[in-house]
């Protein structure tokens, strides 16, 4: 973390314990890649007593400050990541689960971009379903 982000993490921090409560709990829950329920859901577990809407609230503060990002599988599924170097993922609708995608293979694209620009952010989500096994 450099020191930008670091006087962004204490700014957005300094102003409540629930942000800072939320905020390590958002990086120790699993699944890594989560929904503002899940956290929610989390939160209580653990005995943070906030409501959803505090969780929705906070996460976005911790987005604009660039701390969690939001990656929106479809119309209606968002869930957030705290890692936020720009990666791809692997959303499998049957189960549900998402995972980050392997960076090596993001290299192995090779992608043009005229010389004046640079590749500013990625938002890449590859779906998978179980295919249909014919019965015999
Ligand atoms: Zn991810």
């Amino acid at each position: 973390m450099n020191h930008f982000e670091q006087a962004m993490v204490k700014c957005v921090l300094r102003r409540t314990g629930q942000r800072k409560d939320l905020y390590h709990l958002m990086h120790k829950i699993r699944p890594k890649h989560f929904t503002a329920g899940q956290l929610h859901a989390s939160a209580l577990e653990h005995g943070i007593r906030v409501s959803l809407a505090t969780v929705y609230n906070t996460i976005k503060t911790f987005e604009l400050a660039g701390l969690v990002r939001n990656i929106a599988i479809h119309d209606h599924l968002s869930v957030y990541d705290t890692e936020i170097e720009p990666h791809a993922h692997l959303y499998n609708e049957t189960t549900g689960e998402i995972e980050d995608l392997d960076p090596a293979l993001l290299q192995e694209l090779s992608i043009e971009v005229p010389d004046e620009y640079e590749i500013s952010g990625l938002h890449l989500v590859f779906r998978l379903r179980a295919m249909k096994v014919a019965q015999a």
